[in-house]
């Protein structure tokens, strides 16, 4: 039980200064807890790998394996799940860099068209491995937004290794256009979809609809939730809308450079 307020009924300056006692000791329980929760989240996340390292390469030593195709096998198993970790490491720091306010962004005049195309390039050869289409109705005209490249296209190669990761069959598709005094991005895919209870959550750390899945494709929970921060911390919106069996539908919104709102 997280709320351990004690009940003050005066309206006077004690209880305005009770109920400002009471609003603290509740946000510091909360506090707490998140805590607390997040730390068991990182070591189940990382006790799993480690638990595949020791186990397959214990089976190694003692040459417990039939083949050489076997052999192979939990080679990769263990280079899969080595990768996974470091993936899992890095993102846990970009996201204790983000909470600290500790994340240096290089601003400047970019166009999203162009970003976009950086990141299409970075994942196309594994939506054609997959037998996918990639679908682009990017419009050249944009203006420009203020923010940092690097981080964007982040966010977009990001966004997109979703769409690779939960769609089976069917297309991808990204949408750039601009309206008044923002730019949008929407990325569209046909794939498994998410279930709506679900989706005000997805952007959570750690929260998978499908834990195994999201395992056994390589996720660690941590994508949506960079990708939030560093959409926020650029001025812009992210919002998602889905359904189960159909696909997935992620919408971006930036202000264009000069008009963010101060
Ligand atoms: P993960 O590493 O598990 O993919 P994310 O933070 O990127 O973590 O996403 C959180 C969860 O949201 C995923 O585990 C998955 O259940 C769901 N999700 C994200 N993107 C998509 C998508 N394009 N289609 C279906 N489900 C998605």
């Amino acid at each position: 039980n997280l709320d351990t307020r004690v009940d003050i009924s005066s309206g006077d300056e004690l209880g305005s200064l009770g109920k400002a006692i009471n609003d603290l000791a509740f946000e510091t329980n909360r506090y707490r807890s998140n805590r607390r929760e997040f730390f068991a989240n990182v070591s189940h996340e990382l006790r799993t790998p480690i638990s595949y390292l020791k186990g397959y390469s214990q089976v190694l030593k003692q040459g417990l394996y039939q083949t050489e195709q076997e052999r192979l096998q939990y080679l990769n198993i263990i280079e899969n799940e080595t990768d996974r970790m470091v993936r899992l490491i890095n993102d846990l720091f970009e996201l204790s860099k983000m909470e600290e306010g500790k994340i240096e962004l290089q601003m400047s005049n970019l166009n999203l068209a162009e970003v976009l195309e950086t990141s299409f390039f970075k994942v196309k050869i594994e939506i054609e491995k997959k037998g996918l289409t990639l679908k682009g109705q990017i419009d050249n005209g944009v203006p420009d937004i203020e923010a940092d490249g690097i981080r964007m296209e982040q966010i977009f190669t990001n966004l997109l290794a979703n769409a690779l990761r939960y769609t089976k069959k069917g297309s991808i598709h990204v949408d750039v256009w601009h309206e008044e005094d923002h730019v949008h991005v929407i990325i569209e895919d046909t794939g498994v979809g998410i279930p709506e209870g679900e989706l005000p959550l997805i952007f959570e750390r750690f929260h998978r609809v499908e834990k195994s899945r999201s395992r056994d494709l390589g996720g660690t929970g941590l994508g949506l939730a960079i990708v939030k921060n560093l959409v926020e911390l650029q001025h812009g919106e992210i919002s998602v809308s889905s359904q189960v069996g159909t696909g997935t539908r992620f919408e971006l919104r930036f202000p264009v450079a000069g008009k963010e709102a101060t």
